[in-house]
């Protein structure tokens, strides 16, 4: 991480996250076409969530982009999210920072919304894009879950299928809802039918004009000073973790409990010694 510090690239990363089945795999890869016609070199991070439910459906998601596989312009890589909180692996920023470094034009972050993930998704992206299918309450679901906060493009995927005009409709009417000042972003909302490749070059302008919003408002850098303070905080908070854990029966902690424990030591105090060594 030291070496490609100084390459700091220009990639424009675009979150992607919904629910299962909502055709995530299939978005994803019909942008990766658009933005190979336009010439550009597109990195794809699938992030697996930990969850043993969802094997089955993520081998699917890798032959979905079989497509590109032999494009040596297109790099794509799936990984394992380690249990972390939300989904996302601790090592996906440093993963996207290679990217970039290594030149990628854009890099596609893709994610299953489990809860946690959508909020972490926001802050790892320069665009967050949330796709909805008809047919599976998932509108009201992201209602629900705050993804209206989060999400800087709306797609509903599966255009093809009955109650998508009725998912567009229900977004509309959420986002009218919503309080936005005279200077923020309003999220689009666009119908694709990513199988057969429909909506999809919409898709990609949506997520171009965001991008030069973010450049415009300054949002940009915002958002990835943001984003490094929480990848600063979290690799120091999990250093001062190991430092503390140390091994049982030979760590400061288990002295500073035995205090405690004896009634010669408060908390609050043990805990002050405990950062102050
Ligand atoms: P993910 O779990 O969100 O990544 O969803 P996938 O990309 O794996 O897609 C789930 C299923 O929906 C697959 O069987 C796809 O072929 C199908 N699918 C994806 N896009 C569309 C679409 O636009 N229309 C229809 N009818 N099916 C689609």
């Amino acid at each position: 991480m030291k070496e490609i510090a100084p390459l700091t690239g220009h990639a424009h990363v675009v979150g992607l996250t919904g629910s299962p089945g909502v055709g995530k795999s299939t978005v994803t890869g019909a942008l990766v076409s658009v933005y190979r016609n336009a010439g550009l070199r597109v990195g794809v991070l699938a992030v697996d969530p930990s969850s043993p439910f969802s094997g089955g459906a993520l081998l699917g998601d890798r032959v979905r982009m079989q497509d590109h596989a032999t494009d040596d312009r297109v790099f794509i890589r799936s990984m394992a999210s380690r249990g972390h909180l939300g989904g996302l692996s601790w090592a996906t920023p440093q993963a996207v920072r290679i990217l970039a470094a290594a030149g990628f034009d854009v890099v596609l972050v893709e994610t299953v919304g489990v809860g946690q993930a959508e909020v972490e998704i926001s802050s790892l992206a320069d665009t967050a894009l949330v796709v909805v299918a008809p047919g599976l309450g998932d509108s009201i679901q992201a209602a629900k879950a705050g993804i209206l906060e989060i999400a800087d493009v709306f797609a509903v995927n599966k255009s093809d299928r009955p109650g998508a005009q009725e998912a567009v409709r229900d977004l509309r009417m959420m986002l009218a809802m919503a309080n936005y000042g005279s200077d923020d972003w309003k999220p689009p909302i666009v119908s694709t039918t990513a199988m057969a490749g429909d909506g999809i070059a919409d898709l990609a302008a949506a997520i171009d004009k965001h991008r030069d919003w973010l450049t415009a408002s300054g949002q940009r850098d915002q958002r990835r000073r943001d984003r490094v303070r929480e990848e600063i905080s979290a690799i120091a908070l999990g250093e001062l973790r190991r430092r503390i854990g140390g091994l049982p029966g030979e760590s400061r902690l288990d002295e500073l409990a035995d205090r405690v424990l004896a009634g010669n030591l408060d908390p609050y105090s043990a805990a002050d010694e405990l950062i102050a060594g």
